[in-house]
């Protein structure tokens, strides 16, 4: 008697594909911290909002520098290195 169902085409199938598209690496963000000027341009670009300028550090030119406080929720999205004229920020995927 035949079923009419196809093996290998059902909703977990599906459902695994989706999942393995929405894994990607995380986003990798690098600051050449010592020639940050603290302007904090990066900072209000950021959609996440998980810049800031660092309120401890103080780098070689005598300046707080920007930091990021949770690199897990960074999109990748490049706005806080596209903003800084410094280019300071590079922002790998
Ligand atoms: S890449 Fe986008 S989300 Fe990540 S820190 Fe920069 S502005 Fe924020
Ligand atoms: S925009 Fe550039 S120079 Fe200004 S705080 Fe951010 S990283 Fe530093």
């Amino acid at each position: 008697m035949k079923s009419g169902k196809r093996p290998g085409q059902d909703w977990t199938d599906q459902r695994s594909v989706q999942e393995s598209k929405k894994e990607g690496a995380m986003a990798k963000l690098t600051f050449r911290t010592d020639e940050c000027k603290g302007c904090g341009l990066c900072v209000d670009a950021c959609p996440k909002k998980i810049l800031r300028i660092s309120p401890e550090t103080i780098n070689k030119k005598g300046h707080h520098p920007a930091e990021c406080i949770d690199e897990s929720a960074c999109i990748a999205c490049a706005s806080c290195a596209t903003m800084c004229p410094d280019c300071i920020i590079k922002v790998e995927k």
